[in-house]
């Protein structure tokens, strides 16, 4: 099945704010949804027919503050979605 890169997310004026799913790497185990404290994520079948890692709707254009609490402005990130993902196939752009 075609691989595709998988971004969700929004450009402002202060930034863009955007969570890339590498659907060759993304198996679909939800380790990622799992480890969210935020609710962010889930896992859809796409339209090639495989479970994939996304972004709930919802959170397409607030993902500078939802995801804060894990990104802060300043002090250590804890990106729990990426360090919890087995294959790297989370990534953030900001
Ligand atoms: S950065 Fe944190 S809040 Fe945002 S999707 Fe990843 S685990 Fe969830
Ligand atoms: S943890 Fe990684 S491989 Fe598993 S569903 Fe999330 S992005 Fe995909």
């Amino acid at each position: 099945m075609p691989g595709y890169i998988a971004n969700y997310g929004y450009t402002n004026g202060s930034g863009d704010y955007y969570i890339v799913v590498d659907t060759d790497k993304c198996d679909g185990c939800g380790e990622c949804v799992e480890a969210c404290p935020q609710g962010v994520l889930e896992v859809i079948t796409d339209d090639y027919d495989d479970l994939v890692a996304a972004v709930r709707e919802e959170h397409h254009r607030n993902l500078k503050y939802v995801c804060a609490p894990c990104k802060p402005v300043s002090g250590p990130r804890d990106i729990k979605c990426q360090l919890a993902c087995p294959s790297g196939a989370v990534s953030h752009s900001w």
